[in-house]
């Protein structure tokens, strides 16, 4: 589409990219005086259609250089920076992300600012509060524990520290100021001094065991240049000393780290053990932020003075002037892949940004993804393994419990129930662990076999019975009121089959009626901060029963947990995906780690109803090792990922023919440019045909060569997206993590 415009010299132009969802970047005017001042990686507020739209600078053009609009160029409304926001090397990694990933370049580059700034607003700081103890402090008496807490932990600071990091440290901004009342302490606003403050360590580091003590050399070894190293540790055997200590390497050189996690709200003991380990500036980056904590974060961690950048999957585009080492902690986390629009996979992206800043980066599992071990095997990365749990904790002993012959009670084994039981008269703690939340995932008519369906998907409504009885689709989130009696028969016996969450915490109250029972997912912890509550409450030893969701399988340390229990591993070991057993068998490894990492040993129960499973007797021997090496040579011999390069397409509409038709139409047109390198899958509908009222079908494409995977897609991608109805949705997923 590229005209060639006559154009006077005196004519100053840029190169903008514009969050707008087409896959070019726009030309756009300046006046004279405004081009020396203009830089790559700044913002130009500039008028897109009829849109007043935050654009980035990504060229400066030369007077001369082919016009690429064939409309009028129009000037540039403002020039909101005099400085670059993004360097050069963010610059570089946003675009590649966005042509590996085929996303347009300008709502990628939006995803790597914080909203503030996506806004327009002004990118220079803003002041902070400043809180340090009155000198007269200690006569002063208060009685509020959250104020003597507070308290402690400034008289450890005696400069003072700043309100953010107190935050961090759960320390609430209303504790503060009524400290500030009376007397205790003084708060001060103070503009941002942005230098540095050199890292000192605030606690020793704990005696490296031989492990560890071999990976965290090995990783030291390549401190001032890229490597990738993959820490393979079982649960509980201390990779977080050796990131701690690796960390502490770099820090002292006056570099930054960034350490990416699946979950900041999940993760609180994480924040803590930096913060009781250095004394430096730390920072998070997470979307639970509001907008100003959060560009004030992004502002330190571009600056240079946060030393230590914690963050979820975004914050892989943070600039940071002096990046020295990159952790990703529990690497297999789906969390790390971004599953709509610019679906990126923060693993990937961190691996390709060490590489552009030659440093070393970290990706920690007890459960590696297969991908990983993949890498491990092309030499791409360096394999490190923690091979005993750290301290003197011993990994727990799995015990596979068969539904079939077990006597149960509401689903539960009576063998089971007796040693929970044991479990807590001893004061320890227990976790059950099922992975469906809500009451009951079927309700059913038992006198005319009528179920509760969405009407909206290919699926089964789930009951809840809080706040009021109502059936809710996880899918799509519609919500019907219980119906009294059954819709078609109006026979009034409604029937909940199987378990949720819910429904188990019922019976578990009945089967241990005087024991504190706590449940975990989504539905508990909705609200902001009770996640935190929950988990203060169980630091302590008292007998509890946690009761949970996947949220529970999350690398906690839960030291006085001796048992865990699967209800029900099933679902897991018969779907059809191929990468089903990968992921149960990580959340078998996970969740049985939460067990036994205290002083007493641990036992996890597994119930099921396939006992002679192949993914189960390996995994009873605590061998995911060995599970990971099956899968890899499975994989091979069946050319599936990561033996081949895939990308899968998302089509939606209304009318399931129309997908079908389109993709069938575009299916050949690939078949016949691409000289038989891409295997074409489908189309075929989605798992779940019908998704909030719309169909959706997928083509997964698949070959053994990359480069030419991705080459011959571009164009045709670029085509369908050209031709596709107006009411059908399209999305390409490169590397998907999951066929659905
Ligand atoms: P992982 O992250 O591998 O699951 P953690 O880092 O949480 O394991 O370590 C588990 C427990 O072991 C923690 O309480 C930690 O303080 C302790 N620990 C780690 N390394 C050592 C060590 N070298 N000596 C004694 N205790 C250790
Ligand atoms: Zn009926
Ligand atoms: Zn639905």
């Amino acid at each position: 589409m590229q005209t060639t415009q006559e154009l006077p010299t005196t004519n100053f132009r840029i190169r903008v990219a514009v969050p707008v969802h087409l896959f070019d970047t726009f030309d756009y005017l300046v006046t004279e005086d405004q081009y020396p001042q203009i830089h790559v990686g700044a913002r130009v507020a500039i008028s897109f259609g009829r849109q007043n739209l935050v654009g980035i600078v990504a060229e400066k053009l030369s007077l001369h250089s082919p016009i690429n609009s064939t409309f009028k160029l129009k000037y540039i409304t403002e020039l909101l920076d005099h400085e670059a926001i993004l360097d050069h090397k963010v610059l570089s990694l946003l675009t590649w992300s966005s042509s590996y990933y085929q996303f347009p370049i300008g709502e990628v580059m939006q995803s790597a600012l914080p909203t503030l700034l996506r806004q327009g607003k002004p990118a220079d700081l803003l002041t902070r509060m400043w809180v340090l103890l009155d000198e007269h402090a200690e006569n002063k008496i208060t009685r509020s524990e959250k104020q003597q807490e507070a308290y402690k932990i400034l008289k450890l600071h005696p400069q003072g520290t700043a309100e953010n990091i107190l935050n961090l440290a759960g320390i609430e901004t209303a504790t503060l100021k009524a400290l500030a009342k009376k007397e205790i302490c003084k708060c001060v606003q103070e503009k941002q001094d942005l230098s540095p403050i050199p890292v000192t360590l605030a606690q020793m580091p704990l005696t490296a065991n031989t492990d560890q003590k071999k990976a965290i050399e090995h990783i030291l070894k390549a401190r001032n240049k890229y490597q990738a190293f993959l820490l393979d540790g079982l649960t509980g055997s201390g990779k977080t000393e050796v990131y701690l200590q690796v960390m502490e390497q770099v820090l002292k050189q006056g570099k930054q780290v960034l350490v990416l996690v699946p979950e900041i709200g999940l993760t609180p003991q994480t924040i803590s053990r930096f913060q009781s380990r250095f004394h430096c500036n730390i920072v998070l980056l997470h979307s639970g932020l509001n907008d100003s904590k959060r560009l004030q974060a992004w502002q330190y961690a571009k600056s240079g003075k946060a030393s230590i950048i914690l963050g979820t999957r975004s914050a892989i585009y943070t600039p940071l002037p002096h990046l020295g080492l990159i952790i990703l902690d529990e690497e297999h986390d789906l969390s790390f892949k971004q599953q709509e629009g610019f679906r990126y996979h923060a693993r990937d992206v961190a691996l390709y940004r060490a590489h552009l800043e030659q440093c070393p980066i970290i990706l920690g599992s007890a459960t590696p993804s297969i991908d990983c071990y993949a890498l491990v095997e092309q030499g791409k990365l360096t394999r490190l393994e923690l091979n005993q749990r750290a301290g003197s904790a011993v990994m727990p002993k799995m015990h596979v419990l068969d539904l079939k012959t077990n006597q149960k009670q509401y689903g539960i084994s009576q063998l089971l129930i007796n040693e929970i039981k044991k479990r807590l008269e001893h004061q320890e703690q227990v976790l059950i662990f099922l992975n469906r939340r809500g009451y009951s995932p079927v309700l059913i008519c038992e006198s005319c076999a009528w179920q509760a369906k969405c009407p909206n998907c290919d699926a089964n409504f789930t009951l809840h019975q809080q706040p009021y009885p109502h059936l809710n689709c996880h899918h799509c989130g519609t919500i019907h009121r219980k119906p009294e009696t059954c819709p078609q028969c109006h026979h009034h016996e409604l029937k909940p089959i199987g378990m949720g969450t819910a429904k188990v915490e019922e019976h578990l109250n009945e089967l241990f009626p005087n024991v504190d029972i706590v449940r975990v997912d989504r539905d508990s912890t909705s609200r902001v901060g009770s996640w935190q509550k929950i988990y203060d409450r169980i630091q302590t030893s008292k007998p509890i029963i946690l009761l949970g969701t996947q949220m529970l399988a999350k690398g906690h340390h839960f030291p006085y947990v001796t048992l865990v229990a699967i209800l029900d591993i099933d679902a897991g070991l018969l779907s059809v995906d191929f990468r089903a057993p990968e992921r149960t068998a990580q959340l078998i490894v996970q969740v049985s780690g939460r067990a036994g990492r205290g002083e007493k040993k641990g036992d996890v129960y597994l119930q099921t109803l396939r006992p002679d499973h192949p993914l189960l007797t390996t995994l009873v021997n605590h061998d995911y090792r060995a599970f990971a090496k099956q899968t890899l040579k499975e994989r091979k011999e069946a050319l599936l990922p990561p033996y081949r390069y895939t990308a899968l397409i998302r089509c939606e509409s209304k009318n399931q023919q129309l997908n079908q038709d389109f993709l069938q139409h575009h299916a050949h047109a690939l078949r016949l440019s691409s000289e038989n390198l891409i295997d074409i899958w489908g189309p075929i509908p989605a798992p779940m045909e019908r998704k909030a009222g719309r169909y959706q079908a997928h083509m997964v494409l698949l070959s053994q060569d990359r480069a030419k995977l991705h080459f011959y897609i571009r164009q045709w991608w670029l085509n369908m997206l050209h031709q596709k109805p107006s009411n059908m949705k399209l999305s390409l997923d490169i590397d998907p993590q999951e066929l659905s």
